[in-house]
């Protein structure tokens, strides 16, 4: 099969990679119909994560092909979604909602890799959750962020606890803080102020429902939300981008007492510990359990109550995937769809 490989960093290539097979009886193998690049991907390919001969990619859906002797809750033919983490979905953890940190758990990046026309996914049962019935083709996309971002920015919403009455604050205007946008609308949030300056995702932002939004950043960022907030900060504060700067800015900017949900991958954020003792705030972050939430998402989605697939603004062939890297990369475009 044919398959993104990532061998050095910024050196993505599309090459021949063995069919995965049934490894376990657990196992099910599935045709992936679509898939995409991440925002995590590119820190592989700026060097930051360190990348050799790594086959790419987390995020999927397809048909199921074979499904191992043991497999019960999805069946050959079924159009599944599955999370970028594979769970068992029936382990303490699991059952208490992180099913990111399943005792089972393993990374569906860098070792399964999902850019690809098929993969093997452990556990199934655990991971996998197949759709009513085969997706109109305009859904696809929107199915296909159920895997990840819309995921991740969903538990981000949750863990900053937005809600009626709220103020919810979103640093970062890649796909997974938009995504945070639209599901702090979805769960009545009364207001939801964006930091964007890019005027594409501004637009896009406004469409998932921010009322306000905030061009500043860091402390002038946070100086802005004091402002919006009569000096208290937000009730809620999702932290989608992984930087010092953001991180620092997310924390500020919630109030005394609110909550704040960190979800994107961090490198070399150093939280001075005074700073957060002093804040007096909630904090729910890593890697979010998307499996919780999947069956509800894809249900919003099948009844067209939301729409996360607008966040997909470049559809490429998988052949063309190292194009699909660098626009990315470049900030041209925000979140790509490939098309094995
Ligand atoms: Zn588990």
């Amino acid at each position: 099969m044919r398959g993104v490989v990532m061998h050095t960093p910024g050196d993505v290539r599309v090459e021949e990679r063995d069919d995965p097979r049934i490894v376990e009886p657990t196992d099910a193998i599935i045709r992936v119909t679509s898939t995409c690049i991440c925002g995590s991907d590119l820190w592989p390919y700026r060097g930051v994560e360190p990348v050799e001969h790594t086959p790419m990619g987390h995020e999927y859906v397809g048909v199921v092909e074979e499904a191992g002797s043991e497999v019960r809750n999805v069946k050959v033919g079924d159009f599944v979604v599955g999370s970028f983490v594979i769970s068992d979905n029936t382990c303490e953890i699991c059952q208490a909602g992180f099913q990111s940190k399943c005792v089972n758990a393993r990374m569906v990046a860098g070792t399964i890799g999902t850019q690809a026309e098929r993969a093997r996914i452990p556990f199934a049962d655990g991971t996998l959750v197949p759709t009513p019935g085969r997706p109109d083709p305009d859904l696809v996309p929107s199915l296909l962020a159920a895997s990840d971002v819309l995921g991740t920015g969903w538990f981000a919403s949750v863990a900053a606890e937005a809600g009626p009455g709220k103020t919810v604050a979103v640093v970062g205007d890649g796909a997974v803080g938009l995504m945070a946008i639209l599901a702090a609308r979805h769960l009545g949030a009364e207001r939801i102020i964006a930091f964007s300056r890019h005027p594409e995702r501004q637009k896009l932002a406004r469409y998932y429902g921010a009322t306000d939004i905030v061009e500043e950043r860091g402390d002038e960022g946070v100086a802005r939300i004091k402002e919006l907030t009569g000096g208290l900060g937000a009730h809620s504060v999702v932290e989608a981008v992984g930087t010092q700067e953001s991180f620092m800015q997310a924390v500020g900017a919630t109030r005394g007492g609110g909550h704040l949900g960190y979800v994107g991958v961090n490198y070399d954020v150093a939280i001075p510990g005074i700073e957060l003792f002093f804040a007096g705030i909630h904090t729910l972050g890593g890697p979010a359990p998307v499996r919780r939430f999947l069956p509800e998402l894809i249900q919003l989605i099948w009844d067209r109550t939301i729409d996360p697939g607008k966040v997909f603004d470049l559809t490429l062939p998988l052949d063309q995937a190292a194009e699909g890297y660098q626009a990315m990369d470049e900030r041209r475009a925000t979140k790509v769809l490939l098309q094995p």
